[in-house]
């Protein structure tokens, strides 16, 4: 993976530039950002660029004399300095496109109380390659464990010192890319000392989302790398390129997505999945009824088209039907997906009989309105307030 592979992002880009360049490499660095804003493809490409052949002669960009004389032209050529960043064709840079780098270790969430990442190698390699953004759920469904909390176990870190110890095989560094240091939980205590005093060349890429669960010792120890929310411009620039949808159906997702490109990824992958994620997405913004919001929503809505917005309402009352069933029967053995069952599940906590009698209802007005040619716009902003006000009635 190289910079070029990663969309937005690019002031962390020239951040990380730089620092490759200068060769003053901190021991450890934390990648800090939201789900599926592309930290952990981040430090990836990182580590590759770290350990490609080429990286210090590539076009001269490294060469000190351009550094110090000539900023503003560094600026202006980020896109191409970028470009140039890893090569992408030495031997190092192509094992490292494999994720098979013997000097780029990997370590992640996996399951069961003695698991190690190194026996999950291969469906590693196969998630990164369809989806370096994706979330730990995405992964932690790939290793058949819904159900199960996902760990970074003792055994594993007994584990990382041991191939860290161990003088690098081919590389300039050992590099070792953890995903997700939040779940080392406790037994990150057993990493402080290595990654405080790490052996010779050894550089540690943590990339984490959430700051609040990792361990202050190790926290303390990292130089923070933050990425930033992608925007819904550079989600649709990133799904035209990578998947190349057509500029509408991109800017879709992207609205869908809020700034998760692993989302809009699966999105694109499985669009028969796009419904269910419009509903809950409109739920969720009509129980926060923050007014920006839901103008924002109805503006993007009124733009499917008419027979896509009926086919929404229908797959709306279908939920909300397979909602009531629960509430009646208790029964969970319903026409949903297992996602769209836990929101039901969770739904089902704050809304009662009555309430969802109420939306359906409003469903079937809205199909009716929407057959007669009624505005997509004016319909929907005020069904959102509509939604917003049973939502939040009590019970
Ligand atoms: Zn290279």
């Amino acid at each position: 993976m190289i910079f070029n592979d990663i969309i937005g992002q690019n002031r962390t880009k020239s951040f990380l530039l730089q620092l490759a360049q200068s060769e003053r490499i901190p021991h450890a660095l934390l990648f800090l950002g939201p789900t599926g804003s592309g930290n952990l493809a981040l430090a990836i490409a990182f580590a590759q660029l770290l350990q490609c052949e080429k990286r210090q002669t590539a076009h001269g960009f490294f060469a000190e004399s351009e550094l110090t004389t000539n900023n503003q032209q560094r600026t202006t050529n980020d896109e191409q300095r970028t470009t140039e960043s890893a090569c992408g064709v030495c031997p190092a840079c192509r094992k490292a496109a494999q994720f098979a780098h013997p000097d780029i270790h990997f370590s992640f969430p996996s399951v069961g109380p003695n698991a190690v990442s190194t026996n999950f190698l291969k469906e590693w390699r196969a998630f990164l390659s369809e989806n370096p953004y994706a979330d730990v759920n995405t992964w932690l469904q790939r290793l058949g464990a819904e159900n199960k909390q996902g760990n970074i176990t003792k055994d594993e870190c007994n584990a990382i010192i041991k191939k860290l110890s161990l003088k690098a095989f081919e590389g300039r560094y050992k590099i070792l890319v953890m995903w997700l240091p939040e779940y080392l939980g406790k037994e990150g205590n057993r990493l402080l000392k290595l990654i405080e005093e790490p052996p010779e060349q050894t550089i540690f890429l943590l990339a984490a989302e959430n700051q609040e669960a990792i361990l202050n010792t190790i926290l303390s120890r990292c130089q923070l790398v933050k990425t930033d929310l992608l925007s819904d411009e550079e989600v649709a620039e990133g799904l035209m390129e990578k998947r190349s949808l057509h500029a509408d159906r991109a800017r879709q997702i992207a609205f869908l997505a809020g700034g998760d490109f692993g989302a809009a990824l699966t999105v694109a992958d499985n669009p028969e999945n796009d419904d269910a994620r419009l509903l809950l997405d409109w739920l969720r913004k009509c129980w926060r009824g923050n007014a920006v919001e839901l103008v924002r929503w109805t503006e993007e809505f009124a733009k499917l088209g008419r027979e896509n917005q009926k086919q929404f309402l229908h797959y709306g009352l279908h939920f909300l039907r397979e909602m009531m069933t629960l509430i009646a029967t208790g029964n969970p053995n319903l026409r949903l997906r297992p996602d769209e069952l836990s929101t039901a599940q969770n739904m089902v906590k704050v809304l009662d009989f009555e309430k969802i009698g109420r939306l359906v209802s409003l469903f079937n007005d809205n199909v009716y309105y929407i057959e007669r040619n009624a505005n997509p716009k004016i319909l929907f902003l005020d069904t959102s307030i509509q939604m917003n006000k049973i939502l939040k009635t009590a019970s």
